[in-house]
């Protein structure tokens, strides 16, 4: 729609709202009812451009970032999504590159236990970007995800970790867990279960060395998928922990539908415990339920001895955190194992 009316912005949005409104109504077809919603982007001349056709395209950025970002809404369009977009288009195109080339670095954070040992590790990979130098993941694995390469990145690490667990294994560590990321997307498809058994083939490596961290946002894709694969990947013997617990929503709802052995304590709940006794009193809940579904339970990000003590005395048994340690290089990691 081209308006040549001299409109303010504010203006505008009343016009916008009465056409959305107009647009958001339930049609009848063929005896069904379909519910019809509207992304709307809107550009202005002369700010926006002033050439016609630039003008157009800008809208179009406009209602793209609407269809985005939860539709339904509009958006004027602002030179930021523009400069956005272009950044993520670089971005993943970089990624192929990084993906064919193995422009990967892998970091593993120790976890303790409470007599101070590091029992397992969380492998934590970064791009090791030949111009940029180390880009953590962040800024490239919510691109990753959208684009479809995180599968690629994945089947690195995933290869790359269980080949270093297995020597640490073999070094005497029999026990020795090492975690792994996975974003919901790949854990609701078909090959990803056939990926962790040629991973743990190709390396050797026993299926109760490896886990699989996933996050509550897991449920907000193809959920009976998902639920099968967490079964046939708990089935082989990889363990299965949730990460970030507490900032999804239902999460106590899945923690009963779902394999799931340990629950890791999100660091907005660790981080200032002994100073807010919210965090505290939410903290000692996650704690026993843990106990009572028979989990363990890590507290993740860890950065001082108070919170530590507190988090000790209230029975948490596993630490993660910069207060023990940062992600390490395998060769840092070797050192203190
Ligand atoms: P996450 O799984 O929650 O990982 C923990 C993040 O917290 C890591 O950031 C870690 O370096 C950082 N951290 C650990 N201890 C502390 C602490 O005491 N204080 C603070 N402030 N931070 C701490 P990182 O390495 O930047 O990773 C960010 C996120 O990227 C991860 O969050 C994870 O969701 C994702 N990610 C990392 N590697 C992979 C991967 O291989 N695959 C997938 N799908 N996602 C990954
Ligand atoms: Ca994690
Ligand atoms: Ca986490």
């Amino acid at each position: 729609i081209i308006l040549k009316t001299n409109l303010t912005p504010q203006e505008l949005k009343k016009y916008i709202k009465l056409i959305s409104k107009e647009i958001n109504k339930t049609v009848n077809l063929e005896n069904q009812k379909f519910n019809i919603q509207s992304s709307i982007g809107i550009s202005i001349y002369p700010n926006d451009s002033i050439n016609l056709n630039q003008l157009l395209r800008n809208s179009e950025i406009a209602m793209n970032y609407v269809k985005n970002n939860g539709k339904n809404n509009f958006k004027f369009y602002k030179h930021e999504i523009k400069e956005n977009l272009m950044k993520q288009f670089g971005i993943e195109i970089g990624l192929r590159k990084a993906i064919s080339d193995d422009q990967w670095e892998i970091h593993y954070q120790p976890k303790y236990n409470t007599s101070n040992d590091v029992y397992g590790c969380e492998a934590l990979v970064r791009w090791n970007h030949p111009e940029e130098g180390i880009i953590n993941p962040d800024n490239f694995i919510p691109i990753a995800e959208k684009s479809n390469q995180i599968q690629d990145i994945s089947k690195y690490v995933l290869t790359e970790v269980c080949k270093k667990t297995k020597e640490w294994v073999d070094d005497g560590n029999n026990e020795f867990i090492s975690s792994i990321n996975m974003s919901a997307k790949e854990l609701s498809e078909d090959s990803i279960v056939e990926y962790i058994n040629n991973g743990l083939n190709i390396s050797g490596l026993n299926p109760k060395n490896l886990e699989i961290e996933l996050t509550e946002r897991i449920m907000m894709h193809n959920k009976e998928k998902t639920i099968t694969n967490l079964e046939k990947i708990k089935e082989i013997g990889v363990h299965l922990s949730i990460d970030d617990f507490g900032t999804g929503y239902s999460s106590f709802n899945y923690l009963r539908k779902l394999p799931i052995d340990t629950i890791k304590i999100d660091r907005s709940f660790v981080s200032g415990i002994d100073k807010n006794s919210d965090k505290l009193k939410i903290t000692k809940s996650i704690i026993e339920i843990g106990e009572k579904l028979n989990m363990n339970i890590v507290a993740e990000g860890v950065e001082t001895e108070n919170e530590f003590n507190l988090l000790e005395k209230n029975k948490c048994e596993k630490f993660q955190g910069y207060y023990f340690s940062k992600p390490l290089t395998s060769d840092e990691f070797e050192k203190i194992l």
